[in-house]
């Protein structure tokens, strides 16, 4: 077995200026499925101050070189040098120009990188580096070139030909065939190019712009589902709205397009003026998508546009810097969807999606900071720490700056940036200049991973009425790096006497005297804060609003919890209060069910539920979400040896406990919710179907759990209430749950994004015995290995959601997962890339276990010719 990982990796240290200016870039496409022949021509000009004579570096690959001309000469073999993915062209004049001829072959490029074949459309994707799959180019992000592109194609073939920018010239040719030449005025790397051709149909909407610019709206469809498009477009229409509201950011074209496609290794991408979209973000009809569903579609929708301004306009140096681009979107985005929504759901949601998917990350082989020094392959560095840890830390310069210190910041980092490729220490830049202030502490936020941990402690002192709460941080060592520093902590808290009442909060060393919530910054290893005129030991309510993105450590008691969870002003310590009173009682009774003994019922929880149930004042989402119990996934993490059977029976003990002792209670608020109305798309319906659902989820567990849910799919008018019953049947095994199924599947057999769902439903049934059902379902017509989204909904939610049915004992869901991991690094790396990382926890888990899985990495690793994408993920996971 080789590793290899350290010579093959690129590391952030060697970055060096490409020496030469690409201002324009001419290409011609000549479409076709199985051959596209690429023209291209390009102007290097050597950039001041480099040396006189320079040689020409290109990237390409799996590219067949037809022509190659520099400045008018035809070059041979001899001129220039290939070696993997770069050619290079030596002692080029100052000023020249290149023209390059190649032939691509769309139809058999599974990656889906590049330029491929969807359906009958042809498309591409480019980011990170796709485009060297389309031509030679230097295909790096700080090489920013105006592209006019033409594209000839068989007119009834191919009808629609797209790309950046604006709409120059089009005509007709001979044979039936016709061109369109796009120009996009922006000089823009090469991962923002993106082409489409094929037989789409459209949807079309305006937008005025704040300074009185008419852009043309349209989202590509296949013809089918055309009736799917209005929530894209109106997410479309409000985020244009709110960036110019919220961030004073103007769009800067006529028109604006959006592209979907069932193949797509992501979610979408932001393409210059043409984001291509995974129809699962794009596509919604109320019997087709769920209320998860629409929030994800406007959530992206936004995500792709906000890019125009924080990724395209200014973009990124190197890859090193994603997180610029990505963790500042993400941020917006989730600003976005709070503004539009509820802001306290949402942040919950982020909050729990970091906790159970980044942290972990942190805690794993593949452990990076959010601009990581290193990487083999790039593909595997779009992950939670780059992306939502990446948010976590813009929110933290949003929480220290306030709104408009932000707000200074960013117009500051426009005003010097626009049109260029920087870096994430430019950003920082900015955010303190405008600000007058030094962020270079803050700035170890970018170098450093792990997930620091900041243990709480306090203090009464009767006699003085003073309060003293003692903090001290630490991040424990990663895997790549074992030396940790301080960081600086945002630290939000409020004090609430014992019948819940916020305290007046004065520091001991100051004369302000705050109300609710005081801000207060931590810098050092350990710091305490005293605060004066406090009556009576108050109960502390920690990190309001998650003010960073921390482990936080204070031991609370139960009265405490319940104290925050009655009363607090504070949608996510409420949350997090019930969150932890959940947590302590299902490790409790994993501790007991390992020993032997009996489980028991734990009275505080049923205090809280008892509580949630009764309150008729708060938001029901919120209601919801604090009765969701922490997954299985996330109480795992809070275990030394991972107790797979344990965690399952203990969760599932108490949720069985709580559905019965409290049935008059769930019963009661899920018949109020259960109102008969028809659907709606506003938040508070959907709020109401989400607190429903969850009594739902409860109530199965009882005997009125099958009547119930049967009711609710035969009245059913939407796909959220469908889904809910029919996984309440699956998990019940209820007999009535296969004629559901089956109900489901003749109804949508034809639609690949609803039985995505179909798929995901059956493949997260707990249990060692789903495995099989999974290796049955991949014989299912609808199922493709070839399709992303369909890997991801099958195999995926196998893997990575189900884990008494992935960590079955005798290993069986192991060996059919790693059989598809090599099954799919034949056909689509960066795919399998991800689905490798299902083993990276390894270590975590008992001996047995840990043995299945080593030998399951070690012979994906042994495989003849792995790429670079799974090669560096099982690798680091067995280092
Ligand atoms: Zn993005």
């Amino acid at each position: 077995m080789k590793d290899g990982l350290s010579e093959k990796s690129i590391y952030r240290k060697n970055y060096t200026v490409y020496p030469w200016d690409v201002s324009q870039l001419d290409i011609h496409f000549d479409i076709g499925s199985e051959t596209t022949t690429v023209r291209a021509e390009m102007e290097f000009q050597l950039k001041d101050g480099a040396r006189d004579s320079q040689d020409i570096v290109l990237n390409g690959s799996d590219l067949q070189l037809i022509s190659l001309s520099l400045n008018g000469r035809t070059l041979s073999a001899d001129d220039y040098v290939v070696d993997g993915e770069t050619l290079t062209i030596s002692g080029a004049p100052p000023k020249s120009v290149l023209k390059t001829e190649v032939k691509i072959h769309p139809a058999n490029n599974s990656a889906l990188e590049g330029l491929y074949l969807s359906g009958d459309f042809l498309l591409t994707q480019c980011e990170a580096q796709g485009f060297r799959k389309i031509t030679w180019f230097p295909d790096r992000p700080d090489v920013m070139a105006a592209y006019r592109v033409t594209m000839e194609a068989d007119r009834s073939e191919f009808p629609v030909l797209l790309s950046n920018g604006n709409r120059a010239e089009a005509g007709e040719s001979a044979g039936g065939r016709h061109w369109v030449r796009w120009e996009d005025p922006f000089p823009k790397p090469s991962y923002l190019f993106a082409l489409v051709a094929g037989d789409l149909e459209l949807v079309e909407e305006h937008f005025t712009t704040r300074s009185g610019r008419d852009v043309v709206l349209r989202i590509y469809v296949e013809t089918e589902n055309l009736d799917r498009c209005a929530h894209a477009m109106e997410s479309l229409v409000n985020a244009m709205r709110w960036d110019e509201e919220r961030f004073d950011l103007e769009y800067d074209l006529n028109i604006y397009h959006i592209v979907a496609t069932n193949d797509f290794n992501m979610g979408a991408m932001e393409n210059k003026s043409l984001n291509i979209f995974n129809s699962k973000y794009v596509l919604a009809r109320p019997d087709t998508a769920t209320d998860a569903d629409y929030q994800g579609i406007e959530g992206v929708i936004g995500h792709e546009y906000f890019h125009n301004w924080t990724g395209n306009r200014v973009t990124c140096r190197d890859w090193f810097q994603l997180t610029l681009k990505e963790g500042l979107t993400v941020f917006r985005d989730e600003e976005f969807s709070a503004d539009m929504q509820s802001r306290a759901v949402k942040r919950i949601r982020v909050v729990r999606d970091l906790r159970s998917r980044q942290f972990p990350e942190d805690d794993g082989p593949m452990s990076h900071p959010i601009r990581p020094d290193r990487y083999v392959e790039i593909n595997n560095f779009y992950t939670s720490t780059v992306y939502q840890k990446g948010a976590a830390i813009i929110r933290m310069y949003h929480t220290l700056l306030g709104e408009a210190g932000f707000q200074k910041g960013m117009k500051l980092y426009f005003e010097r940036h626009d049109g260029h490729a920087v870096t994430c220490d430019d950003f920082l830049a900015a955010m303190a200049d405008a600000n007058g202030i030094n962020l270079d502490r803050f700035g170890r936020w970018y170098s450093q991973s792990g997930t620091p941990q900041v243990h709480v402690s306090d203090h009464y002192d009767t006699a003085t009425q003073t309060y003293t709460l003692t903090l001290k941080q630490r991040t424990p060592a990663t895997y790549d790096q074992k030396d940790k520093q301080e960081l600086v902590i945002p630290f939000a808290v409020g004090l609430l006497t014992a019948s819940g009442e916020e305290l007046p909060l004065q520091l001991e060393t100051g004369t302000d005297i705050v109300q609710g919530t005081r801000l207060l910054v931590m810098e050092e290893a350990q710091q305490e804060y005293s605060f004066v005129n406090i009556p009576e030991h108050p109960v502390p309510s920690l990190f309001r609003d998650y003010s960073a993105p921390v482990k936080i450590f204070y031991d609370y008691s139960a009265e405490q919890l319940a104290t925050l969870i009655a009363h607090d002003s504070d949608a996510f310590v409420r949350w997090d209060a019930a969150q932890r009173i959940a947590q302590n009682a299902i490790l409790e009774q994993c501790r007991r069910h390992a020993k032997g003994l009996e489980m028991t019922l734990d009275s505080s929880l049923f205090k809280a539920f008892r509580g949630i149930l009764s309150d008729r004042l708060a938001d029901p989402a919120l209601l919801a979400e604090a009765m969701i119990m922490p997954d299985e996934d996330y109480l795992a993490e809070q275990m030394e040896i991972v107790d797979v059977d344990g965690i399952h029976a203990a969760r599932e003990f108490i949720r069985k406990g709580l559905a019965n002792g409290l049935k008059t209670l769930f019963v009661e608020r899920y018949n109020e919710l259960n109102d008969g109305q028809s659907y709606q798309k506003s938040s508070k319906a959907m709020a109401r179907r989400a607190l429903k659902n969850v009594c739902l989820f409860y109530l199965i567990e009882t005997d009125v759990g099958e009547s119930l849910t049967a009711a609710q799919l035969k009245s059913s008018d939407n796909m959220t209430d469908t889904l809910a019953a029919i996984k309440g049947l699956i998990l019940m095994e209820s007999p009535l749950a296969v004629t559901a199924l089956s109900d489901f599947e003749s109804k949508w057999k034809t639609d690949a994004l609803v039985m995505d769902k179909w798929f995901m439903m059956q493949a997260m049934k707990p249990g060692p015995g789903t495995v099989n059902k999974v290796k049955e379902l991949m014989q299912h017509p609808a199922f493709s290995i070839q399709n992303p989204n369909k890997v991801r909904s099958l195999i995926g939610v196998f893997a990575m959601l189900n884990p008494t049915g992935f960590h079955a004992a005798d290993g069986s869901g192991y060996t059919f997962h790693a059989d598809r991991v090599i099954e799919l690094d034949g056909l689509n790396p960066q795919v399998a890339a991800r689905m490798a990382s299902a083993f990276n926890r390894w270590k975590r888990y008992d001996e047995d276990r840990k043995m299945l899985m080593k030998s399951q990495l070690q012979r994906i690793a042994a495989v003849d010719n792995l790429s670079g994408d799974v090669s560096e993920i099982v690798n680091n996971a067995l280092r």
